[in-house]
């Protein structure tokens, strides 16, 4: 329920406004004086390959969406698959402030020869830069400037070989790429090389299971960034310092997807009856609230 006029009475209050509420809900817990941190952020790539080099995983072994944790041998990153798309298309994802990444979806009614899929690697930081958020625009930026605010494509090839595609050599590859509203690139000019070797280790790995994955024509879309809200200290049943206040949800930094989110939802509305049971006295004393 919106109310920016009305007073609402209430015995306990869930927040949960989501990632496009997360900035308003900083602000009323900055005002209140509760305990936030920075989560990590998540920065990589929409990879894009032929339907074969992936159907065995997906459909031999009825995996959907195959999901992949791995340590870079380099720099022992960690990096993941994520919302893999089978016959699906790579879009271009607003991000705000005219910033413009990749991500994917599959449809139900049809589909293209290739499957897609987020190959992302985690970044935290600590200080004198503990804002995750202002790094990953920082990236956008510089894609979105050299792409001419469209995301870059390259072959892994290309990025291999240190030069940037271009459309004649994208029309010589063997993958299609299913969006054209893109600039051919080059990714290194505008990720950490550290990122890079993320992803092109991360591929190189993924290939021993899926082989054909980081051939020299598989796609790479850039920027994919997975931005998530500023964490809320809370109790262990999400409620805050502030007495009967609980947060759940993405815009409060306790989820990142819709299943969790859910489960936050349901962790929270536990706290809140427990609390409110008659003769419950001890749960009706403030606890202090810390970061899980
Ligand atoms: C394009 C896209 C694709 C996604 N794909 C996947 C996927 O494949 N798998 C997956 O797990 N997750 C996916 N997600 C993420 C998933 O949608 C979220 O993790 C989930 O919806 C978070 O739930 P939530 O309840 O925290 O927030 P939300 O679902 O965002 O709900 C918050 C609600 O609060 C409302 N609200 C905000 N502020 C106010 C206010 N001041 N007054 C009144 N109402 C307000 C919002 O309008 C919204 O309805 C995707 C998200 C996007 C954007």
């Amino acid at each position: 329920m919106a109310c920016d006029q009305e007073t609402f009475n209430a015995d306990a209050i869930l927040l949960a406004p989501g990632r496009i509420g997360s900035g308003w809900l900083i602000d009323r817990m900055r005002t209140l004086g509760v305990a936030m941190r920075h989560n990590p952020i998540d920065v990589g790539v929409r990879v894009e390959v032929p339907n074969e080099a992936m159907d065995r995983i997906i459909h031999g072994y009825g995996c959907w969406d195959p999901k992949f944790h791995m340590q870079t041998p380099s720099y022992d990153d960690f990096v993941r698959t994520f919302c893999v798309c089978p016959a699906g298309f790579v879009v271009r994802e607003p991000y705000g402030d005219g910033l413009f990444g990749a991500n994917g979806h599959s449809m139900r009614d049809t589909g293209s020869p290739n499957t897609n899929f987020a190959l992302i690697t985690r970044v935290s930081l600590t200080q004198p830069l503990e804002n995750t958020t202002e790094y990953g625009q920082r990236i956008a930026q510089l894609a979105n400037t050299l792409g001419g605010h469209r995301p870059l494509l390259q072959r892994l090839g290309d990025l291999r070989r240190h030069r940037r595609s271009t459309w004649d050599r994208l029309s010589r590859s063997h993958v299609e790429p299913t969006l054209r509203d893109v600039t051919p690139g080059d990714i290194a000019m505008t990720y950490p090389r550290r990122i890079a070797m993320d992803i092109t280790e991360g591929l190189e790995m993924l290939d021993r299971v899926m082989p054909g994955v980081a051939s020299d024509s598989t796609l790479l879309y850039a920027p994919e960034i997975k931005f998530y809200a500023m964490r809320i200290a809370t109790d262990t049943s999400l409620r805050t310092s502030v007495p009967n206040l609980y947060v759940a949800g993405d815009g409060a930094g306790v989820s990142r997807g819709i299943v969790g989110a859910a489960a936050t939802g349901l962790v929270a509305a536990a706290g809140i009856q427990g609390q409110l049971t008659p003769g419950a006295e001890d749960n009706l004393k403030p606890r202090s609230a810390h970061i899980c």
